[in-house]
C-alpha cells in the first residue's frame, strides 16, 4: 500500500506569513504535476483561507494558524484552521459580499472563490475555539501539466 504523503505547518498569525504558507503549499503540491491553473487556484485558496484566519479570526492579533496537506491519489485534501473567535452566522459569512470588516476594505469574496476553486469544501466553526476549513481538489486532470508545459 503506498503511505500516504502529507505535511503539516504551523505558523505565528501574522500577515508576512501568508505569502509563506502559500509558497510552502504549492511547493508540497508540485509533486502532484498540477498545470499552471491548478498552482494558481491552490495558492488562492491557501492566501484567502490564511488572510481569513489571520485578520478575521484573531482581531486582536495573537494567534496561530495551522495547515495540514494531504496527498491522496490524484486528490489533495487540505485543512487550514485557527484558534480564534469562530464564525457564528455560518449562512451570512458565505454569502457573496459578506464582509464583517468593510473599515478594512474587504471585500466578502474569500469564501465564495475558495468555494469556486475547490473540488469540495467544507466549514466546521466554533464561537471562541476556532475555525477548519476543508478542501479537497483534484489536481493534475489536465492535459497539460506544469511539466509538460515546460517542456514544450
Ligand atoms: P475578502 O476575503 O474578500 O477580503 P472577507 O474576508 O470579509 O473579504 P470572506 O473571506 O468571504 O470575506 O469572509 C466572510 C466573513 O467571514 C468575514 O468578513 C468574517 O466575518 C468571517 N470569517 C471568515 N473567516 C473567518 C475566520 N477564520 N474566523 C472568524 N471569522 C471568519
Ligand atoms: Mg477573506
Amino acid at each position: 500500500m503506498t503511505p500516504t504523503n502529507e505535511m503539516q505547518i504551523r505558523f505565528t498569525a501574522v500577515s508576512g506569513n501568508e505569502s509563506f504558507a502559500r509558497v510552502a503549499v504549492a511547493a508540497f503540491v508540485a509533486q502532484m504535476n498540477p498545470t499552471m491553473d491548478e498552482l494558481t487556484e491552490v495558492k488562492t485558496i491557501v492566501s484567502e483561507a490564511v488572510t481569513n484566519a489571520i485578520i478575521h479570526g484573531y482581531p486582536d492579533g495573537f494567534g496561530e494558524v495551522t495547515l495540514q496537506c494531504k496527498i491522496v491519489g490524484d486528490t489533495m485534501e487540505l485543512v487550514v484552521s485557527d484558534s480564534g473567535v469562530g464564525i457564528a452566522d455560518m449562512n451570512a459569512v458565505r454569502q457573496p459580499l459578506y464582509t464583517s470588516r468593510p473599515d478594512l476594505e474587504r471585500s466578502g469574496m474569500g469564501f465564495t472563490i475558495m468555494e469556486s476553486f475547490a473540488d469540495e469544501f467544507d466549514v466546521v466553526s466554533s464561537v471562541g475555539h476556532g475555525t477548519h476549513l476543508k478542501f479537497r481538489k483534484r489536481i493534475g486532470e489536465a492535459s497539460m501539466p506544469l511539466s509538460a508545459a515546460r517542456e514544450s
